[in-house]
């Protein structure tokens, strides 16, 4: 262990050493856009602490950090971070600006898109009484206390909805939804992209909602690209829509939208912080993300989305073609349905020939230099470059390459 002296006695000699270039040393300035970090100098805090940095040829996962932000996005930040202002006010006129981008009733900025499943629910249950919204999640039995959602709708994720301390209730067909809701339905919960998978679609979901007269909310987390999805299911007539800021928006990594019907929107505040004695207090969005989610949102709505796809393919189709030129290596690029919807590729091999499984050419990924981080299972690698930065997939597609080149029979 490094002790407290030594490590004061470090930090005040680093100004000395000029600091280093953290992020993509490799690529160098020319071969990064959008990556803030990699143009300047910084101090390098990851070395520093023994923490690997790697290219991420895997998604927007949480647990490899997400997304970098855009430098629009890190700028809004650093602006919000040099003056204080009142929280409500701000959330009051990001939220205003948020529905007018998007043509909603309303808008708020959460704690990500989990955050704002329970913030939205926490807002139906108690309607625009505070007292009411103290009382969750232990106190409920006065309050409507009871979720329905399909059965395959139901992933970890709806643990957002159990915050709440609400009873789920899962159902296949449409009768057994009808028949589900009684005077203690709270809303109706739908996940996007189990859509293929359940019984009632889109319009017959939303119908029956609103001929009960029951809210329903739709988890839309990892659903832009495409853009359109940020307009389509208010529209579709959901009361409650939800989002991640730091998934395809790209940004802050702890942040999240939740856009919808008016009161809804204002009832959701009501359990979120800066009120202390709520479900939501522990799910603070300071002035940082909140500036930060309506910069990236801006970003994001007036970006040339084509070239955006063109670069993702090209990077893909490089990839693929470099690793499909080793013998007994299959590529198939393929673009998921709804969530994730960029080009992706999926490589397998014939493991008689090369013989190593999925997991153990993804951690002689992992352990080498530069570190790449992939996803898929024994059987396969699972690659998408759109959170990549433009260079970095000649490196992926040649480590790649190198290790299916070797242990061949
Ligand atoms: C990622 C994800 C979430 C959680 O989103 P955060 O923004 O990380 O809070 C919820 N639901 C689905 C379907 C997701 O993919």
């Amino acid at each position: 262990m490094i002790n407290r002296r030594t490590l004061l006695k470090n930090l005040s000699a680093l100004p000395l050493l000029g600091g280093f270039i953290g992020g993509n040393h490799l690529l160098g300035k020319s071969g990064v856009t959008g990556n803030v970090v990699a143009d300047k100098m910084y101090r390098d805090y990851f070395k520093e602490l023994g923490v690997r940095t790697f290219i991420n040829a895997a998604g927007t996962y949480t647990a490899m950090s997400g997304c970098l932000m855009r430098e629009e996005t890190v700028q809004a930040i650093n602006y919000a971070s040099n003056q204080y202002v009142n929280i409500d006010d701000l959330q009051d006129r990001v939220g205003e600006r948020i529905a007018e981008l998007l043509d909603c009733e309303a808008a708020t900025v959460t704690a990500g898109c989990f955050s704002a499943i329970t913030l939205g629910l926490a807002g139906v249950m108690s309607g625009l009484d505070p007292k009411k919204a103290a009382k969750i999640p232990d106190d409920i039995a006065d309050l409507k206390n009871e979720v329905i959602l399909q059965k395959s709708h139901h992933i970890g994720y709806a643990h957002a909805l159990r915050n709440c301390g609400v009873k789920l209730v899962e159902v296949e067909t449409a009768a057994e939804l009808e028949n589900a809701i009684n005077d203690k339905t709270a809303m109706l919960w739908f996940l996007n992209y189990g859509n293929p998978d359940g019984h009632v679609k889109y319009d017959e979901f939303v119908a029956i909602g609103k001929k009960h007269g029951v809210p329903t909310m739709i988890d839309c987390a990892a659903d832009v690209p495409p853009k359109e999805n940020l307009f389509k299911y208010t529209k579709m007539g959901f009361d409650l829509v939800c989002f991640s800021g730091g998934k395809g928006l790209r940004g802050p990594q702890s942040a999240g939208l939740l856009l919808g019907k008016k009161d809804l929107i204002a009832a959701a505040r009501l359990s979120a912080a800066p009120r202390g004695d709520t479900v939501g207090r522990g799910m603070k969005v300071n002035k940082e993300e909140t500036l930060g989610m309506l910069a990236a949102l801006e970003n994001f709505l007036t970006r040339d989305h084509e070239a955006d796809w063109k670069l993702w393919k090209g990077q893909i189709e490089h990839i693929h073609d470099t690793v499909a030129s080793v013998d007994g290596v299959m590529a198939e690029i393929h673009v998921p349905e709804i969530a994730n919807h960029v080009p992706s590729l999926k490589v397998s091999w014939d493991q008689n020939k090369i013989k190593m499984d999925g997991n153990a050419v993804r951690e002689k990924l992992r352990m080498g230099h530069p570190s790449i981080q992939t996803v898929g299972n024994n059987e396969s690698l699972g690659i998408t470059t759109w959170m990549m930065n433009p260079g970095e997939e000649r490196i992926v597609a040649s480590r790649i390459k190198e290790i299916l080149s070797t242990d061949v029979e």
